[in-house]
């Protein structure tokens, strides 16, 4: 597929004004009435229509500046069913916007009859306590989310009516509007492109077709989940209209912070303050794990600050599995005592005076 800016040939960055020329040049070019019989010619001038109808409506050309190719605009020239609904729906949230432009141009829409569209993706999140995270848990969510309205099943009609051909366009989509000595294609304001119109609007949507409601999902968290992480419940989105396979629902996991476990991937780090006769002679220390059971981990003697001991197993589960976790790393803190009673005070003197002759600094001049 063309780039849009490459179709009307202009930079990313031309102005309105610039865009403007750059089509009505291009118009005046490849116009039909100009190349009768020209199929090459026509097929180009659907192209730099529609490249025109989206670059020449700052948000239209926001959106797609945005999601670009992704979006798939027209790739096989101007297709009326991407307009559908847009001049209706100035002032929408730039989802909507982008759900109108993206879904609905996948569709067939030859004008006249409603394109299949995919239901809009969801994200709700939840936050889970820091033991829930780490054992896994199913959970009830309430989400809210249009779905195809009950009353006039998606046609957007009241019950008992239906949309009519559009009388201005004849349902094609598009009309033609004379500038000077060429005509202009451009999509029918009465009916948005969509080539139908709704004379009667379903009053339980308001005419739009889907109602907000709340429905309630069912959602396992796998052990083990991360902070930040995206369950995807597929189908569970926005119900599609014409059609459409409905979106999916992410929900995103907030997993409140351990005070004394930090997560590393899948092991969890703790901090272990010990003594200096501890680290010096070597000890065994009685340490808690995530999983709330105590360990014995065994402090080799002539432990520095900071050395980190590995328990197995003791971490996250990983990928959600029940047989395979990650590690406790202890990471062992040795303490200075801010205060010595005097027997103390003395019984370090003396070690300090049998310490005397090695100098620890001596490394520093060398
Ligand atoms: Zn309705
Ligand atoms: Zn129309």
């Amino acid at each position: 597929m063309r780039d849009l800016y490459e179709t009307l040939g202009v930079t990313r960055s031309a102005s309105a004004d610039e865009i403007k020329k750059a089509y009505r040049k291009l118009a005046q070019q490849y116009h039909p009435d100009k190349n009768p019989d020209d199929p090459k010619a026509e097929e180009k001038f659907k192209e730099i229509t529609a490249a025109y109808d989206t670059l020449s409506h700052a948000d239209k050309r926001k959106a797609y500046d945005q999601f670009g190719a992704a979006g798939g605009m027209a790739a096989g020239g101007f297709d009326p069913g991407a307009f559908r609904d847009f001049a209706s729906q100035r002032g929408v949230d730039l989802s909507d916007l982008l759900s109108d432009l993206f879904g609905r141009v996948r569709g067939s829409g030859t004008g006249g009859r409603a394109a299949p569209e995919r239901g809009t993706d969801l994200q709700t999140s939840v936050t889970l306590s820091f033991d829930d995270a780490l054992t896994g848990v199913q959970l009830t969510i309430p989400v809210e989310k249009d779905i195809t309205c009950p009353d006039c099943r998606g046609s957007r009609a009241a019950p008992g009516t239906s949309p009519i051909t559009c009388p201005d366009c004849k349902g094609r989509g598009v009309r033609s509007r004379n500038q000077g000595f060429f005509a202009l294609s451009e999509p029918c304001l009465r009916c948005g492109g969509s080539g139908q119109v709704v004379e009667k609007p379903c009053p339980t949507c308001s005419g739009r077709g889907r109602a907000p409601r709340t429905k309630r999902y069912t959602v396992r968290i796998p052990a083990g989940v991360k902070d930040g992480a995206r369950v995807r419940l597929p189908g569970r989105g926005g119900d599609g209209l014409g059609g459409g396979p409905p979106g999916d629902l992410f929900v995103l996991v907030n997993v409140s912070p351990s005070s004394r476990f930090e997560r590393r991937g899948d092991d969890f780090l703790l901090d272990v303050p010990i003594t200096f006769p501890e680290a010096t002679l070597g000890a065994q220390v009685e340490v808690p794990t995530p999983q709330r059971e105590r360990v014995r981990v065994k402090v080799p003697a002539g432990t520095s600050d900071g050395r980190t001991l590995r328990v197995k197993g003791r971490g996250a589960p990983v990928g959600g599995a029940a047989d395979r976790r990650g590690d406790l790393l202890v990471r062992l803190r040795v303490q200075v005592p801010q205060k010595l009673s005097r027997q103390q005070k003395e019984a370090l003197e003396r070690y300090a005076v049998l310490d005397g002759g090695a100098d620890i600094r001596a490394g520093l001049f060398s």
